[in-house]
């Protein structure tokens, strides 16, 4: 069965009325095995599944990049299809910002380091639509990836700083047989750079090991992870750290879990990836 397509508000809250046990995915369209597997998991869990497929302006800092975001809605209602998905809630710029927003979520914080740093403004315009998709949808549950774990962190927090009643669900990240997070970017990279990205999974993964073999100073866990990228000519880092999963700021020693984050650029392709990091018990 295909999915139903909403792309109106008032429709798309017509169609939704008194439905129970309703799971989003909120997503940006171009759909891949990563967004798959949110689906799977709301589809799993929820009586009603919706999907929604949205470039958000306001979350992108340059506007060639978010003019040359993939779009193809006809391939993700495919997509969707295949999975079982309810309803596609799929609108226009225009339906969600009629007007420029006066009114924004800004989450403290959790929104200033990492890739807040390097993309101002992109978190607030996350965390704005993210409300917005929950009041229009209002879900029981909404379904995260943990590829975006600083994103993941926040709409955690908006969610229980406002008392928004949507239990959070985080889903583990998708990779390829190399590693490579799956990523709509990825089909940016030419050949040479696409072979060069599995590095940064496995820099970080050296970064896990090093942890969970004892080892306490992020700068040291760092260096190990920062050597393994600096042998690929190709790679630019943007920035590399070890973090608090829930704060996502930077720690000054390691004494439990911490997230090893990090942003790299192969030629014009920024691409992010994260792994938990574990101390020996
Ligand atoms: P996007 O369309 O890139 O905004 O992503 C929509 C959702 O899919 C976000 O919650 C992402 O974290 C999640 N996602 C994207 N890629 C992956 C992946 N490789 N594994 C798990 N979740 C993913």
């Amino acid at each position: 069965m295909k999915p139903r397509v909403l792309k109106g508000i008032v429709e798309t809250r017509t169609a939704l009325a008194g439905a129970a046990g309703l799971g989003l995915v909120p997503t940006m369209g171009a759909l891949h095995d990563g967004h798959g597997r949110l689906i799977e998991a709301a589809r799993r869990e929820s009586a009603v599944v919706v999907t929604s497929i949205f470039v958000n302006p306001t979350q992108f800092n340059q506007a060639s990049d978010y003019e040359q975001y993939p779009r193809d809605l006809a391939a993700d209602v495919e997509f969707c299809a295949a999975r079982g998905v309810d309803f596609v809630f799929a609108p226009e710029a225009a339906e969600m910002y009629p007007d420029p927003p006066l009114t924004t979520v800004e989450v403290a914080q959790i929104g200033d380091g990492l890739c807040g740093r390097y993309r101002p403004g992109h978190f607030r315009g996350v965390a704005t639509v993210v409300a917005k998709l929950f009041h229009i949808i209002q879900p029981e549950r909404a379904y995260f990836g943990e590829k975006d774990a600083q994103q993941l962190a926040l709409i955690r927090r908006m969610t229980a700083d406002l008392n928004m009643p949507v239990e959070i669900v985080p889903v583990p990240t998708v990779r390829d047989a190399s590693g490579l997070a799956i990523s709509s970017r990825n089909r940016r990279l030419n050949p040479r750079e696409r072979a060069a990205a599995p590095v940064l999974y496995q820099a970080l993964s050296a970064a896990a090991a090093r942890v969970a073999a004892g080892e306490t100073d992020p700068d040291k866990v760092k260096a190990v992870a920062l050597e393994i990228l600096g042998c690929e000519p190709l790679i630019r880092v943007e920035y590399l750290e070890l973090v608090d999963p829930e704060r996502m700021q930077a720690v000054e020693r390691i004494s439990g879990p911490v997230r090893a984050a990090a942003a790299m650029w192969l030629g014009e392709t920024r691409l992010i990836d994260n792994v938990l990091c574990s101390p020996p018990k």
